[in-house]
């Protein structure tokens, strides 16, 4: 009797001694964790910070080298100008790869939002044709784009995010085709993704996305690696078809946000198949996503800001052209704070033609477009990617 009561004791300290290991390393994972959630929000918004600050000089480097390459003074012989083209070129690819780096980088952070609403087949369809025709012509591929009349009239997801998966499966299947053809089908189907899973499991209507071509083909070892984030199917890949080896990658993280998966097969020298699997009406996981991201800033938000500091760019005034303003005058509005960079689009403005007003802050643009409004004949507000804002106004 009493030997077994000294067992049970020995035993029971023993569960004891265990669940206090337990409860240690749960804590050290936790511990874990919380680190890694805050290191993954200090690595997005210094990717964010980066990006920004080694934008606003590419900009600069890519409007000077067009201006040199357009040769408008005819003063530069035939190799300078291609020396300009070059420079512009690598520019181009750079601010690529920054977009690249910095969008899968939100998208791992769990900082991007999904923004579903009805998107038709019919747009789908003439969007992506637009993008493509003119290649699959000019590189004489066939080239169709069936959508399946039983998938019925439109979908629910995110439009933003879906085309971008889908041109970067055909602007791949393109570039690695070089005969035959590259074909993007939509249907209905019922099994084909992975066993188990959870969104595409339960959906009502799940529609797949084909883009087949009969290009080079990826090898069967190759298949595993080019998902992943720099992969390119051979190292002498970039240097022939350019790319950055992370649109994969992202389509592959995109697809997971949008509750879908993206699947590969292939035969070398015959050519490639990629799947993106879609729930036909995508709710839910947008909320389900939100809650981590909420949940890893509620466990970092007491710790100490991220170590990151956007670079203080000293607000100069640059001189333009306000007190020269006369009726008539088409008149650009540069809205930047690093002041290099304005005097450059500054300088590209009046070149074409306009009367130039440089704004450091978004406030004084607004301000700026408050006094010219009401001697304005037309105020338009552009956006395009390469120049940041600009606002476009003629004078009465
Ligand atoms: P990138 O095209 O910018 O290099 P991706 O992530 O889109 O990067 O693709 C990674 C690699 O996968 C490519 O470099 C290529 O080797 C391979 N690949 C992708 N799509 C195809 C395809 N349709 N046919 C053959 N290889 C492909």
């Amino acid at each position: 009797m009493a030997l077994k009561a000294a067992l049970l004791a020995e035993q029971k300290a023993e569960v004891e001694q265990k669940n206090q290991q337990i409860e240690h390393a749960r804590r050290a994972l936790e511990e874990k964790a919380a680190e890694l959630a805050l290191t993954s929000r200090y690595k997005s918004e210094f990717l964010a910070n980066m990006s920004h600050e080694l934008r606003t000089p590419l900009n600069s480097i890519l409007i000077l080298g067009q201006q040199l390459a357009e040769n408008h003074e005819t003063n530069l012989n035939p190799r300078q100008v291609e020396f300009a083209k070059t420079i512009h070129a690598a520019g181009t690819d750079l601010l690529h790869l920054i977009s690249d780096i910095l969008d899968l980088s939100k998208i791992e952070s769990g900082t991007v939002t999904v923004d579903s609403e009805d998107l038709s087949f019919e747009h789908l369809r003439e969007n992506l044709g637009r993008g493509f025709r003119h290649e699959a012509e000019r590189r004489h591929l066939e080239f169709s784009l069936d959508i399946e009349p039983e998938l019925g009239t439109a979908l629910h997801t995110d439009p933003k995010r879906l085309q971008q998966i889908l041109k970067n499966l055909l602007s791949n299947a393109f570039k690695f085709t070089e005969q035959g053809s590259v074909r993007l089908r939509a249907r209905k189907v019922s099994s084909g993704w992975s066993e188990g899973h959870d969104v595409l499991d339960h959906a009502q209507t799940v529609v797949a996305f084909e883009v087949t071509d009969t290009g080079i083909g990826i090898s069967p070892e190759k298949q595993k690696i080019v998902f992943e984030a720099f992969q390119q199917a051979d190292a002498g890949t970039s240097r022939k078809f350019g790319g950055t080896g992370l649109g994969l990658a992202i389509s592959r993280e995109i697809a997971g946000l949008l509750g879908g998966e993206l699947r590969l097969h292939s035969t070398v020298g015959e050519g490639s198949t990629f799947i993106l699997y879609l729930p036909l009406n995508y709710v839910g996981a947008d909320r389900a996503h939100s809650a981590r991201a909420a949940q890893a800033m509620a466990q970092t938000s007491s710790t100490q800001e991220p170590p990151v500091r956007v670079l203080e760019h000293a607000l100069e005034r640059v001189a333009d052209d306000r007190d020269l303003l006369a009726p008539g005058e088409p008149i650009l509005m540069v809205v930047e704070d690093d002041a290099r960079y304005a005097s450059v689009l500054r300088d590209h403005g009046r070149s074409q033609g306009f009367r130039v007003l440089v704004a450091n802050t978004g406030t004084e643009a607004l301000r700026l477009v408050r006094d010219y409004k009401p001697t304005a004949i037309s105020l338009d507000i552009v956006l395009p990617d390469m120049l940041g804002w600009t606002v476009l106004a003629r004078l009465k």
